[in-house]
């Protein structure tokens, strides 16, 4: 379904050469001193495509900073003039797109509390109607692929085709490193759903601490993102809202500088042949891997009439508890991680079970 949205190349708009696309800004315009120092230093870098700055903030909860509105609009269109660098801000509804267009931005985004909702976005989608502005589309909060997918068709039908998703991580109740997990199977199914979409990595919201920046910018880019959207301010200890994630232009710069950006394709012919050899050894593998799992149900189902005839129950948690702990024994000695073995055999176990599920159910079928 969604590969039917209709998109122009990223590289179309505005005319932004760069691979991959550079936004930085920081999360909130404060002052017009700090937008326009920021500017300046990320304008003479040659480094950075974009200028973001929020001025409506969606806050967690009340009495926080919630953006400079209005008055921020007219320092980011100071920036435009002045450093020439083409402006985006987020919009959460249709009144935050009329003035943003009033005031010449050059690229909006959708904020990840606004794509969690269809009448927010459909209600942003028809100010937007007849007008040709890119949209950027960050994922919902939550990981659910096709509702992000859906934000940006509602952009699509009413005749926006430049598109581009923001992957800023996903909420969790489960503590962790991360401020927002990234989940990065996630942009990589819109990736496989929406192959010309470009996705652009926000490591900011990903990580939640600036020490961790770096790591999430590589990941993003060995993963063959579109682009980054990095928060930055010239004092992070002192910022109005998301203090702990942004850095300084400077670190930035440095950021840049140490990325290595990886083709996707070589024109070494000696590494495509090699390359090619590998994964014909990896097919094969995998085949080889189908036939054994094939093979492990054959017996499972057996296993399950047995357990039927037998009145037996088909999940003995003994057993399971002892194929865990001997399946990792055998990787730990293999090489292979505790977590790997743990996630596959859970779906191997699953699966049994559906199985046997299934074998009792036409069982108790055919004896009624
Ligand atoms: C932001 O980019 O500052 C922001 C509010 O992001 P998100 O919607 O990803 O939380
Ligand atoms: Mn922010």
């Amino acid at each position: 379904m969604s590969n039917e949205l209709k998109l122009d190349t990223l590289h179309n708009w505005l005319n932004i050469k760069s691979k991959p696309l550079i936004i930085a800004g920081p999360c909130s315009a404060e002052s017009e001193e700090q937008v326009m120092e920021v500017a300046k230093a990320l304008a003479t870098s040659g480094k950075v495509s974009m200028y973001r700055a929020g001025v409506w903030k969606p806050r967690t909860r009340p009495g926080a900073f919630e953006g400079k509105a209005t008055e921020g609009l007219s320092w980011l269109n100071k920036v435009k003039q002045e450093t020439g660098l083409p402006v985006t801000v987020e919009v959460a509804n249709p009144k935050h797109v009329e003035e943003a267009l009033k005031f010449g931005i050059d690229v909006l985004w959708i904020g990840a509390r606004t794509t969690v909702n269809p009448f927010y976005v459909q209600e942003i989608a028809e100010a937007l109607k007849g007008i040709d502005i890119p949209v950027l589309v960050k994922n919902p909060i939550h990981p659910e692929l096709q509702l992000w997918i859906g934000a940006l068709e509602r952009f699509n039908k009413i005749g926006i085709n430049k598109l581009a998703a923001i992957h800023r991580g996903f909420y969790s109740y489960r503590k962790s490193e991360y401020r927002n997990l990234p989940q990065w199977e996630i942009p990589i199914a819109l990736k496989v759903e929406c192959p010309d979409l470009p996705v652009i990595c926000d490591p900011s919201h990903i990580s939640g601490k600036a020490d961790m920046i770096e790591e999430v910018a590589q990941k993003a880019i060995d993963l063959n993102m579109d682009g980054l959207m990095i928060e930055t301010h010239p004092n992070p200890s002192q910022a109005l809202s998301d203090a702990k994630q942004q850095i300084t232009p400077q670190k930035l710069i440095e950021i840049l500088n140490n990325l290595k950006i990886r083709e996707t394709h070589s024109e070494n012919l000696e590494f495509e042949n090699l390359l090619e050899q590998f994964r014909n050894e990896i097919n094969e593998i995998d085949v080889e891997l189908l036939r054994v799992l094939e093979q492990r149900m054959d017996i499972v189902e057996k296993i399950g009439s047995y357990k039927y005839k037998n009145n037996v129950a088909i999940f003995q948690l003994e057993r399971w508890a002892e194929i865990l702990k001997t399946r990792k024994a055998t990787g730990y000695k293999l090489g292979l991680s505790d977590e790997f073995i743990q996630s596959i055999f859970q779906l191997i176990h699953s699966e049994s079970i559906r199985i046997q599920t299934e074998v009792t159910k036409e069982k108790k079928k055919s004896s009624s």
